[in-house]
């Protein structure tokens, strides 16, 4: 299951369950549109692999299976994966 992580890595904006705007890669990664279509373009930083939009969790499902609330920053911010 994935745990639908409260915020992007890159900039630490809030990215609740139910945004259009995150991205996530296989291992869940998580970042915001914004710094994947910018800084990242469309890879993920950590594994090297292809982000995707995080599908949404229906609200009521989201009651039984809430996500997560632990926050993951990368410390020094992010650079574009090495091609
Ligand atoms: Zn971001
Ligand atoms: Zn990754």
């Amino acid at each position: 299951m994935l745990e639908l992580r409260p915020n992007c890595e890159c900039c630490n904006k809030d990215l609740p369950p139910d945004t259009a705007d995150a991205m996530i890669c296989s291992f869940e990664c998580t970042f915001c549109r914004d710094c994947t279509e910018t800084t990242l373009v469309g890879r993920c930083p950590n594994c090297g692999g292809e982000l995707v939009a995080r599908p949404i969790r229906p609200a009521e499902k989201l009651l039984k299976y809430p996500a997560s609330n632990r926050r993951v920053v990368k410390q020094d911010g992010c650079v574009a994966a090495v091609a």
